[in-house]
């Protein structure tokens, strides 16, 4: 069952029914996007592919696209693929939705923040609910799946270990709290190692603090899950426990 929180409309009481009666089905177009351009989906049997398809409509119908900076229409494509995205690092739990972020901001391209005066390809807004991304960096991340960069999947991770730490929502402390801690004792290790400038699977931004390290790892382990597995095993066991998935499970066939 799923929690039956946020129901303080009559219409949010009829979503979570309508969601609660599997009501809410992608299109033929929708699940045409998934095949052709999600591997990690088309990877999966049948019976998680509908599991996948349920979550995701799930996430489209619970969040707000928004187009910012002169994006003036937000395609289906758009919607799926960054849904598929926050179901995959998701998929592991039987049913997490992370509620804290429901708007999700979409650039055409890099933008410029007024507050960092940098320009930026993503952020995650914790203040006010808000994972922020810009669609061209968003499609050079799917456009090669193998080299560990992933502009969606590292903010989906920022929004995931904010999510588990926010506590009024519904949705919190889904991290196994001892297999999070020996997480971040080996995490640790590799920011002193990425510090230290030795060689790791991971780029050299992961050095930068835990947090930038947990989202850097966790594009390294749904893009290269293999080399990250090879290159230190027990750090990539601990983030298989934690994330409740292998994803080398998916990429060996
Ligand atoms: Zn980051």
């Amino acid at each position: 069952m799923m929690p039956l929180y946020r129901m303080n409309s009559l219409a949010s009481l009829i979503m979570e029914l309508r969601i609660l009666f599997g009501r809410i089905r992608l299109t033929k177009l929708e699940i045409q996007i998934l095949e052709q351009q999600f591997p990690y989906y088309a990877r999966l049997s049948e019976k998680h592919k509908r599991e996948f398809r349920e979550k995701l409509a799930v996430i489209l119908t619970t969040k707000s696209f928004m187009g910012r900076g002169g994006l003036r229409i937000v395609t289906s494509e758009m919607k799926i693929l960054i849904g598929a995205t926050m179901v995959m690092v998701t998929f592991g739990w039987k049913d997490l939705r992370l509620p804290h972020f429901s708007k999700i901001l979409i650039y055409p391209d890099t933008y410029y923040s007024t507050i960092s005066r940098q320009y930026h390809r993503g952020e995650v807004n914790p203040k006010h609910g808000i994972i922020v991304m810009s669609w061209n960096c968003f499609q050079e991340g799917l456009e090669n799946v193998n080299d560990g960069v992933n502009l969606g999947i590292h903010e989906v991770a920022h929004a995931l270990k904010l999510e588990n730490q926010i506590h009024y929502n519904g949705e919190s402390r889904f991290f196994n709290p001892g297999v999070y801690n020996s997480f971040q004792k080996l995490a640790a290790i590799e920011v002193e190692n990425i510090k230290a400038g030795n060689l790791t699977v991971f780029r050299s931004s992961a050095g930068l603090n835990g947090d930038e390290f947990f989202a850097i790892a966790l594009e390294a382990f749904f893009e290269k899950p293999q080399e990250f597995f090879d290159y230190n095993p027990a750090l990539y066991g601990t983030l298989a426990g934690l994330m409740r998935q292998d994803p080398r499970v998916w990429i060996r066939k």
